[in-house]
């Protein structure tokens, strides 16, 4: 099945990279919902926060670890950001391959919508 992130992560699909590595691929979201959102995720195809499984806990461990690196590198660390991973219908995700949302740039409201 066509999967737009592992199309991107492919360079199937141009997008604005920030970070790149043998595992993981960050990227500027196309419809940005904070000064800064970035989207980072595993080259591995994982559709869901559901399909995680016990050998891919270092990978989804690592996208939190990059995330905070870009965050630094964005000038975001300081003052703060969120990370946001969403999960099926109710959890508002949309697109069916795992990513870390990195917000930041403005005051995050709580809770969320
Ligand atoms: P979610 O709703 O958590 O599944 O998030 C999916 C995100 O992917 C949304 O914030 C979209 O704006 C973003 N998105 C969809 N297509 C692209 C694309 N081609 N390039 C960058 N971001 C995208």
């Amino acid at each position: 099945m066509s999967c737009i992130f592992c199309d991107i992560a492919d360079k199937k699909i141009r997008s604005d990279i920030v970070y790149e590595d043998e595992q993981i691929v960050a990227f500027r979201d196309v419809n940005p919902q904070a000064p800064t959102h970035i989207l980072v995720i595993p080259r591995k195809h994982i559709s869901t926060i559901n399909d995680i499984q016990e050998q891919d806990v270092g990978l989804i461990g690592r996208l939190i670890f990059v995330a905070k690196e870009i965050a630094y590198k964005e000038g975001c660390a300081a003052n703060g950001y969120r990370l946001v991973m969403n999960c099926n219908n109710d959890g508002g995700q949309t697109v069916y391959h795992v990513h870390l949302h990195l917000l930041c740039g403005r005051w995050m409201t709580w809770p969320p919508g």
